[in-house]
């Protein structure tokens, strides 16, 4: 589904992922974890074109995405991205949040737009809250908002930059809860979180990211429970 294959980018000469690999495999969620600064984000990023790769190839559905010449829009049209903070448009209500990209990129009409809409806020459980305008309504539904405008374009996989981190704690269930719920309908999802419980519970697989590359992966027994790499045990050692 997703193959990033020996991706470098740097900033200036900070070289943030070096000659980095993941594979993501249809319906897998993928959890990253990793200190702050690890290039959890500028990987992400990096998937949805939102930075330009120095080395390396990135395929999506067999697609070598990095290509210059492919219109990048078209590409992010077949991604989902939700951030940390939900970016919602504050003066358009919920419906209109999750409409706009349907309507203006791919060109859907009113009624068509707004029925997908609805059918994607009935799954991120708001369907309710259609007209109702973001700040109306709790961060944790502020960010299943996002979510739902995320998946409206029915991505082939989702990618989650620490979605609960600007979340009250006791917001933070209802989100991962959602996530979950997701997962067992076979979306496939990228996860960067600082979450471990999550991790433990959700993820196919652990990826935990240092000096630029995937240190250590796999299973979350494996990785949370039984890390094989010293960096990992210390990484894990100073969050919990
Ligand atoms: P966190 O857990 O804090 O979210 P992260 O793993 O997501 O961290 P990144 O945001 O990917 O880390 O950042 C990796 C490194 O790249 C950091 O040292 C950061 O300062 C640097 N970096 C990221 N974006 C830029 C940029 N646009 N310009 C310069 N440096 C950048
Ligand atoms: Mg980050």
């Amino acid at each position: 589904m997703l193959s990033v294959r020996g991706v470098r980018k740097a900033f200036g000469d900070h070289v943030v992922l070096d000659d980095l690999s993941l594979d993501v495999h249809a319906h897998q969620v993928v959890v990253l974890i990793g200190a702050s600064g690890s290039g959890k984000s500028t990987l992400l990023r990096c998937i949805d074109l939102l930075e330009d790769v120095d080395d390396g190839v990135i395929e999506l559905e067999g697609q070598d995405i990095t290509d210059p010449r492919l219109d990048a829009n078209a590409i992010r049209s077949r991604i989902g991205m939700v951030f940390q903070a939900y970016n919602l448009f504050p003066h358009l209500r919920v419906i209109d949040n999750v409409t706009l990209a349907p309507r203006l990129v791919h060109r859907t009409g009113r009624e068509q737009a707004q029925a997908e809409a609805l059918a994607v806020l009935e799954r991120v459980g708001l369907a309710a809250k259609a007209q109702a305008f973001p700040d109306e309504l709790s961060g944790g539904q502020q960010q299943r908002v996002a979510i739902a405008r995320a998946l409206v374009g029915k991505p082939a996989i989702m990618l989650l930059d620490e979605v609960t981190s600007a979340l009250d704690p006791e917001l933070v269930g209802e989100v991962l809860t959602l996530l979950a719920e997701l997962k067992q309908t076979g979306l496939t999802m990228v996860v960067a979180t600082h979450e471990m419980g999550f991790a433990r519970e959700v993820a196919d697989e652990v990826c935990f990211l240092h000096e630029g590359r995937v240190h250590e992966r796999g299973t979350p027994e494996q990785v949370l429970g039984n890390p094989r790499e010293e960096r990992t045990r210390e990484f894990l050692r100073r969050i919990t």
